[in-house]
């Protein structure tokens, strides 16, 4: 073989760069580039993502080839370094790290240290005077090397380090003498010794070879496996390994290591923000052991490196044009530069950088549009905690990812797994002293974050803010008993299943459930949106049934209703005995003098949304639903009581006609346009109710559009019927009236039938609204109500890559779709050489990946719940310019 596996960097040069990220990895390809931008990198070199994926072709095996590129490239960092590896003299140590083309956060572990001995640590002693430091650094690799490479429990060394800081009367690791831990070490030692049955290798460049296999390892662990389950990450070759010269942040006062992000992740300002420790090494910042220092600090305690630091946080945003998020560390007052990524951010700091980026010059406004995820905008679309409430806060912990969550305690993230089974819906907060890696699928289903440790840099605040998800970390009030499964916080006691709140933007933590108020759309917000709106093609509509809804949906952009359910009116406190009496009706004259009841409320509620949308397009969809969904249930004897008393029958009666109603199978039953298609008289109410509302509203001096939708039509001639009969209905009243006002009558499409008719349907239909719902149940035979039971294992073994009732299925209900839009425009055209207005009303609408198709297949608009309509537009706008689905993850 002859293909180049190992990619070495170091000096000013380098021999991949920051765009092979695919390759190199993200952490092996940034390495690369910010050698080559001139910014001080300890030189080492990346195994591509290509041996990884050998590595598993090959049943587990680094590819021979691999192996004399490695020496080469490891010859190479010795020159540049001017230490050997297996020196005992002098040792050039290696940190082992993993890194795949998309940042994996905490999921593989980065050993470091590597190469040292019990020889060359006496030689590393000597050389540097320090032993202390010397010692620390072996029995951290004893650790690190045990529990990455070997599967060594990381407790039992934990449980010599504690015992020995017990002994000694210390808090601190770093108060421990070089003494102790030389001790440790032999301890450390013992440990592995007795865990693996085989001595600690004593050989560099196996300790190499094994650690780069773990590395591979760890790309099939169940941590890894887990975050690309809920972040989605499919079609990545594996990880790259990238092995590197140490330097050390643990050498004593002078040294120290550190994570900071170039502007703040919570809420975008361009500060500079994060932590460090004097005296540290790795992950000590993250891990929450000691307390870290905020990073201005350290303009007290090392101005040069702190200046140097901040020249070079500016230099990567220039380079970059990107938030970044960094490592680095510091060695007796020599810095250098780990890793830098883009930083990942919540959805509220998404769009003030993405923002003040423009506005400094760094960025287009394109660029911006481009840079925000369409559904991390849900961050500012959260429901904000009620400034009048009564609950005070009774604590406050570092303000680690924003948004309010009230929540019921649990205590550990498997509780809530289990909890979240058996009763999905129910808010949760997860309390914790502090979180890992494995917790990671419990913090998904939480509503929110609390720990007692840890600080903005901590695994809980990163992955938290990764999700958008409130929380709150460090917040030393909080102390937690697992046994009583209680939890205190400042002197009151929380028993696991009660209520507490926590305010991620300010730190605070609230006593029990707090009210909250809807968010609303200003600033970079707004700013943001009108950049998007620019270059969308969509239009944006909205599914609102109320005067409401339908306000707050114009307030965030929607340009029309695209889907008002009108039985959602029906069930209205005021007219939901008249919509019985309807029902129980024995004939015509019963449902005619019911309908009657129920007429003046649906055109008030008509006449309310008219107003609302002012002009703008409103699609009113006629009723849908079976008719027994109004009635009781069959055994709901007390329910049957009270509709008998209100409609002014028997129960006997009530039952009986429940009875007659009663369906199989009732989404396939008798609803949509079968229903007024028997009862007309239904129908004709539903159309008289809208054309008079307009009629008034038109009055008023404002101008009307509604469109009538007639739902689940499957042939033609259905919507000939009832559109004729609509016609004669609208004509009536405007001519009784004295007033014309425009309106449409089109049809949902929601069979696969009305796809593949849809030419016919089309003749009659002005418009089509795909309800996409409908259409993904009735296209794959799955009940939507039903799939619990094997949607999980479909998904698990790959049988469908996305469950298809939140995303669009492209392949068959989308291949329906084309069908139907084409069909569709193609004889709307020919017949009445008129543009056939196509849009989608499912939840799909709401879904940036759905939007992106719908924008794809020429529809003119998505129509999607009112807090979803800046997702859309900004989803739409993305869709235009090409970049959907490109965006870094
Ligand atoms: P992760 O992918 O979890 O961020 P890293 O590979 O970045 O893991 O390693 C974690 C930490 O280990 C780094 O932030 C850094 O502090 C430390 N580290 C890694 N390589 C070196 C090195 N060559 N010298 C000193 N510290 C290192
Ligand atoms: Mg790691
Ligand atoms: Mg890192």
């Amino acid at each position: 073989m002859s293909a180049k596996y190992v990619y070495s960097f170091g000096g000013k040069t380098a021999d991949g760069d920051g765009k092979m990220k695919e390759l190199l990895g993200g952490k092996g390809a940034n390495l690369a580039e910010m050698c080559k931008i001139g910014i001080p990198v300890p030189p080492g070199f990346t195994i591509t993502t290509e041996v990884c994926a050998a590595y598993y072709e090959q049943g587990k095996k680094i590819p021979d080839a691999t192996v004399p590129q490695i020496d080469e490239a490891l010859k190479k960092v010795e020159a540049e370094f001017g230490k050997k590896f297996g020196d005992p003299a002098d040792p050039l140590l290696v940190s082992v790290r993993s890194g795949a083309a998309l940042s994996m956060p905490g999921m593989m572990n980065t050993i470091l240290n590597l190469g040292l001995t019990d020889a060359s640590v006496e030689g590393l002693a000597k050389k540097t005077g320090n032993d202390r430091f010397a010692y620390d650094s072996y029995r951290r690799l004893i650790d690190m090397f045990g529990s990455t490479a070997m599967g060594l429990e990381h407790e039992h060394f934990e449980h010599e380090l504690h015992s020995m800081k017990e002994a000694k009367g210390v808090k601190l690791d770093t108060d421990l003498s070089a003494d102790d831990l030389k001790e440790l070490v032999k301890r450390y030692k013992a440990v592995y010794k007795k865990d693996v049955g085989e001595d600690f290798p004593q050989d560099p460049k196996k300790q190499l070879m094994l650690a780069i296999n773990a590395v591979f390892n760890s790309w099939n662990g169940h941590k890894a496996i887990e975050y690309r389950r809920i972040e989605r990450i499919t079609g990545l070759k594996g990880t790259a390994v990238n092995v590197q010269a140490m330097v050390f942040g643990n050498m004593g006062g002078g040294s120290g290591t550190g994570v900071a992000f170039t502007r703040d992740p919570n809420t975008g300002e361009d500060v500079f923000y994060g932590d460090y420790l004097i005296n540290a090494q790795g992950e000590d910042v993250v891990a929450g052991i000691r307390t870290p220092e905020p990073i201005s600090k350290l303009g007290e305690d090392m101005p040069k490196v702190y200046e140097q630091l901040v020249g070079i946080r500016a230099a990567l945003e220039k380079h970059y044009k990107e938030m970044q998020d960094i490592e680095f560390t510091v060695q007796e007052g020599v810095l250098f530069m780990l890793q830098t990524r883009t930083g990942k951010r919540t959805g509220t700091a998404a769009v003030r950088i993405a923002v003040e980026m423009v506005k400094e010059g760094l960025i287009d406004e394109t660029t911006a549009v481009k840079r925000v995820a369409p559904d991390s905008l849900n961050h500012l679309l959260q429901p904000q905690l009620d400034p009048k409430a009564k609950n005070k806060p009774v604590a406050q912990g570092i303000a680690a990812s924003p948004g309010a969550a009230s929540g019921m305690v649990l205590l550990s993230a498997e509780a809530v797994v289990a909890h979240a089974e058996k009763h999905p819906n129910d808010p949760i907060l997860l309390v914790r002293k502090e979180t890992s890696p494995e917790d990671v699928a419990g913090m998904h289903l939480a509503k929110g974050i609390l720990t007692s440790t840890g600080g903005k840099a901590s695994h809980a605040a990163v992955v938290a803010r990764g999700w958008g998800k409130p929380c709150v970390v460090g917040c030393e009030a909080v102390k937690i008993d697992e046994a009583a499964q209680t939890v205190t916080i400042a002197g009151t006691v929380v028993k696991a299943g009660e209520f507490v709140t926590i305010n991620g933007t300010t730190g605070d933590v609230m006593i029990g459930k707090v009210p909250t108020v809807p968010p609303s759309m200003t600033g970079d917000f707004a700013t943001l949106m009108t950049w998007a709106d620019k270059v969308r093609k969509l239009k944006i509509r909205t599914n609102a049934d109320s005067p409401a809804d339908a306000a707050k949906a114009r307030e965030f952009g929607a340009e029309g209703i695209g889907l008002c359910r009108t039985e959602h009116m029906f069930f209205g406190k005021d007219r939901i005995a008249a919509v019985r009496e309807m029902i129980l009706a024995p004939d015509v004259e019963g449902r005619t003098k019911a309908l009657a009841k129920i007429e003046p409320f649906q055109k008030a509620d008509f006449v309310g949304l008219f107003e609302v949308m002012d002009g703008l397009p409103v699609t009113i969809r006629l009723l849908d639903p079976p008719l027994h969904e109004f009635l009781p249930q069959k055994d709901n004897v007390a329910g049957a009581e009270e509709v008998a008393k209100q409609t002014g029958t028997t129960v006997e009666k009530i039952f009986e006609r429940v009875e007659e109603l009663h369906e199989m199978n009732p989404m396939m039953g008798f609803r949509g346009c079968r229903l007024p298609l028997v009862f007309p008289e239904i129908g004709d109410m539903q159309v008289r109710a809208i054309i008079e509302a307009a009629i008034e509203v038109k009055k008023k001096g404002k101008s009307v559009l509604p469109e009538i939708m007639i739902p689940l039509v499957g042939v033609v001639e259905e919507l000939a019927i009832l559109k004729k009969r609509a016609i004669a209905v609208a004509e009536e009243c405007m001519k009784q009236a004295g007033v014309k006002v425009e309106y449409q009558i089109g049809t949902m499409i929601e069979l696969p039938r009305a796809c593949i008719a849809a030419d016919k349907i089309a003749e009659e239909a002005e418009f089509f609204s795909f309800g996409t719902n409908d259409l993904t149940q009735m296209t794959f035979g799955f009940s939507r109500d039903d799939i619990k039971g094997f949607m999980p294992t479909y998904l698990r073994d790959k049988i469908l890559p996305i469950d298809p009732f939140q995303t669009i299925d492209f392949n068959g209900v989308g291949e329906l779709m084309k069908i139907g839009i084409q069909k569709g425009r193609g004889s709307r055209t020919a017949k009445h050489s008129q543009h056939l207005k196509v849009g989608i009303c499912g939840e799909h609408g709401g879904d940036p990946d759905s939007v992106v198709f719908c924008h794809a297949i020429g529809m003119d608009y998505v129509s999607c719940s009112p807090f979803r309509v800046p997702i859309a537009r900004l989803a739409a706008a993305q869709a235009a310019l090409g970049e959907a689905g490109k965006r870094d993850k």
